[in-house]
């Protein structure tokens, strides 16, 4: 992205934007109003983001309003906890539709008269064939359809048949109702689309009232038209549905003529945003639901601690575009890491804890030491944190057999401890399988807040939690949920890494942290940033790692080009 295309998009510049803004100069709207349309059947993922950012922000920015509409045509698929969730959703994601919650299913009966206005007009007729002869009929890409044996019946057989078909007369599947455009249309949606099927069941909303439900295209459009939405925002797969939109729309009776304008969805890398896949993923138990933190959804990305604000950030810098394209998930995590960075206190935790013995430090002496809260924000003050003779290091940072660019804890070598003193590990404790399991050193009382006397240098400075003070925590790490960046939407279940969670049932914590609150994000030095998951009890406090410090994955990827893969 170049420079120029940034400053351009802070400016809330995009040729949607551009759209809107000549729209309200020339005086073709007085106001803008947009909606948001999701339909409840599954929550929602961070590819709506972009869509409620879009309408939401663009009603917004311009002083008009953004509808919240419940495309709620098909009941068999949808669900009041959808739509609760999606309500909380769109709230948490910072937006707000006062007083405009629709839903499609509002408008079935202006919908259904509409739908006789066709039949009278010529120009929607009965289909009695299966859906398969439908098919069969449609015509390909390259070759025209075939008109159906029904499409000559007269208005008054129509109108007789539908009123038939609504009254339930008919079982699922028997006819449907189709517009008669042009079965040799280019445009495959022009070939007489469908606009009503039998489908008896019972609507969340409606209840018993229908066993005829409209299509998506007709309750579309339509709905803009009702609620005179001046600039109805979609997808790029919705762009040849355009010429159908519109033709409804000229052919009916409608208050307003809506515009839809395509846009890009949003795609990431590892992930697939697609409500079916998300809902086989929750249905086949490969999370542990909606809200399982390595979900894309947005009360995922809640669960794992990314803040609101970082989505609106993430958003705003991919842009508005016309091109679809594949976003790399490491920009969403800079996002959320860049966020983090301003806001989250700083606190010690070690996660894979290995335990040490400073030999020379009296027993049952301990002290009190200042932390900082944060290094950039004197406002958030400092806490004290207790040092004594024993303590936990992380794992990771000792090597018995270094190599020679380890700089942390060896045998005979000298560190610092965050806040504390230099230490030098002495000797190494070994159980009877041979591991690890204590470290014996000896620190230097002259280094009291982690600087020698003399001037001497170490080359590093560990992070530690009092064996005695600290508290017991498991430790949630999330990975992608594929490892491949492209993970194929139609096999995906196969692709599901095993390793995307890491449970690390043994850490410890600075006792501070037991008055985090749910929802509070903290940097955990050196490892990340975290937050409390609602699983944790008072007696155990489960985090979540909502990202790490750095960016391991474009680590990886960098490495990958300088090899020349
Ligand atoms: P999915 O493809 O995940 O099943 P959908 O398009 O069926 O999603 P809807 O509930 O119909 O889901 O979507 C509501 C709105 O969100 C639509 O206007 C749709 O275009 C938009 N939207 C859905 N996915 C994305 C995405 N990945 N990027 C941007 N906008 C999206
Ligand atoms: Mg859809």
């Amino acid at each position: 992205m170049s420079v120029a295309e940034n400053i351009a998009r802070e400016a809330g510049q995009d040729f949607i934007r551009d759209i809107v803004r000549a729209d309200l100069a020339s005086g073709q709207h007085k106001t803008v109003v947009t909606r948001f349309p999701p339909e409840p059947n599954g929550y929602l993922h961070i590819g709506h983001a972009k869509s409620i950012c879009l309408n939401f922000g663009i009603a917004e920015e311009f002083d008009g309003h953004c509808n919240l509409r419940y495309d709620d045509t098909n009941p068999t698929k949808e669900d009041q906890e959808y739509i609760d969730a999606i309500e909380r959703d769109v709230r948490w994601l910072g937006f707000d539709w006062g007083s405009h919650l629709y839903h499609a299913s509002d408008y079935f009966e202006q919908l259904y008269a509409w739908a006789e206005e066709l039949i009278r007009a010529g120009e929607a007729y009965i289909d009695d064939q299966s859906q398969e002869q439908m098919r069969a009929t449609r015509g390909t890409l390259t070759e025209p359809g075939t008109n159906s044996p029904f499409r000559e019946r007269s208005v008054e057989e129509n109108l007789d048949l539908f009123r038939r078909m609504r009254a339930g007369e008919f079982p699922n599947g028997a006819r449907v109702l189709r517009a008669k455009i042009d079965m040799t249309s280019g445009n495959i949606n022009l070939r007489d689309p469908v606009l009503y099927r039998i489908l008896h069941a019972e609507h969340p909303r409606t209840g018993k009232a229908w066993c005829i439900y409209p299509s998506y295209d007709f309750a579309h459009g339509q709905s803009d038209a009702i609620e005179r939405i001046t600039h109805s925002l979609c997808t790029l797969e919705f762009e040849d549905h355009r010429p159908l939109y519109n033709w409804l729309l000229d052919n009916l009776p409608v208050p307003s003529h809506p515009h839809q304008y395509e846009f890009a969805r949003l795609n990431l890398t590892h992930t697939i945003l697609s409500k079916r896949v998300l809902t086989e993923l929750v249905r086949g138990g490969h999370v542990s639901g909606w809200d399982d933190p390595r979900m894309p959804t947005l009360a995922g990305l809640r669960r794992r601690g990314v803040p609101p604000a970082a989505i609106r950030e993430f958003v705003k810098r991919i842009g508005v575009a016309k091109a679809n394209s594949v976003v790399d998930a490491a920009m969403l995590d800079f996002a959320i890491r860049e966020h983090l960075n301003k806001i989250a206190q700083r606190r010690m935790a070690v996660l894979r804890p290995l335990k040490v013995v400073i030999e020379n430090y009296p027993e049952g002496k301990s002290e009190d030491l200042e932390a900082v809260n944060h290094p950039d924000d004197a406002a958030a003050g400092t806490r004290h944190i207790r040092f004594g003779r024993e303590f936990y290091v992380e794992r990771d940072d000792f090597m018995e057999n270094p190599p020679k660019k380890f700089f942390r804890l060896s045998p005979g070598a000298e560190v610092r401890l965050r806040y504390a003193y230099f230490i030098t590990c002495r000797e190494v404790v070994k159980n009877g399988a041979g591991e690890v399991v204590e470290l014996r050193c000896v620190y230097d009382p002259a280094t009291k807040g982690g600087n020698a006397p003399d001037g001497r240098k170490v080359k590093a400075t560990l992070h530690w939690v009092s064996a005695r003070d600290s508290l017991p925590a498991e430790v949630r790490l999330y990975n992608p949920l594929f490892t491949r960046p492209d993970p194929d939407p139609g096999n995906f279940a196969a692709q599901v890494d095993p390793n995307a969670l890491e449970v690390l049932a043994d850490a410890r914590v600075e006792p501070a942290l037991a008055e985090l609150k749910p929802g509070e994000a903290v940097q955990f030095e050196r490892q990340g940033y975290f937050c409390l998951d609602p699983d944790s009890a008072a007696k155990r406090l489960v985090f979540n790692r909502t990202v790490g410090l750095r960016d391991t994955w474009a680590k990886v990827s960098v490495a990958k080009v300088a090899a020349g893969s």
